[in-house]
This record gives structure tokens, sequence and C-alpha cells, in this order.
């Protein structure tokens, strides 16, 4: 489809503006990571959120009610927590 708009560089040059930026940030004291670790340790509390609130509309709309439904809570978090500890940890900065 056409010239691309950047072109690639040949192999065995200078590594890409990853490591530069990732510098960049921790400078600026907001270490950013992008390994599978620190993506699913980053969701964990939105996923729980979400959930509350999947637990409530359930509870609204079913037989159910929060009492009976609150381990679902546990459920997730542990295997958030399974699937964090399974987490390749690539990339990630060692201090
Ligand atoms: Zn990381």
């Amino acid at each position: 489809m056409g010239d691309p708009i950047q072109p690639v560089p040949p192999a065995g040059t200078q590594p890409t503006a990853a490591q530069p930026v990732l510098a960049q940030n921790v400078q600026a004291n907001r270490p950013v990571c992008h390994c599978g670790y620190c993506r699913i340790r980053s969701l964990f509390g939105p996923i729980m959120i979400i959930t509350v609130g999947v637990l409530f509309l359930v509870a609204q709309y079913s037989r159910y009610n929060f009492g009976e439904l609150w381990p679902f809570l546990l459920i997730v978090a542990g295997i958030l927590k399974v699937a964090e500890a399974m987490a390749p940890r690539e990339g990630h900065p060692v201090s």
C-alpha cells in the first residue's frame, strides 16, 4: 500500500526509543513498566471495582443478595493473583 511513512532502520543499528522513554519516566519519579506482571497488577483494582458492581447488579435482579454473592470477590482476586504470579516479567526493572 505505497511507501511506509517511516523507513525501517537496518538491522544492527541503535536501539529503539523504548529505553530512553523508560529512563525519562523514572527521572520524573513515575516509573512505567509494561511487562505482563505490572499490567495485571495495575488492572487488579479496576477489575475488583467492576466485580463489585456486577455483584450488586446481580443482587438487584436475581434472588441472590450481596451477602450470598461476596465470595466471588475472593475468587476473582485469587484468579488475578494466580495470573500475576504466572505473568512474564521480561523487561521489568530490577530495582
Ligand atoms: Zn514490570
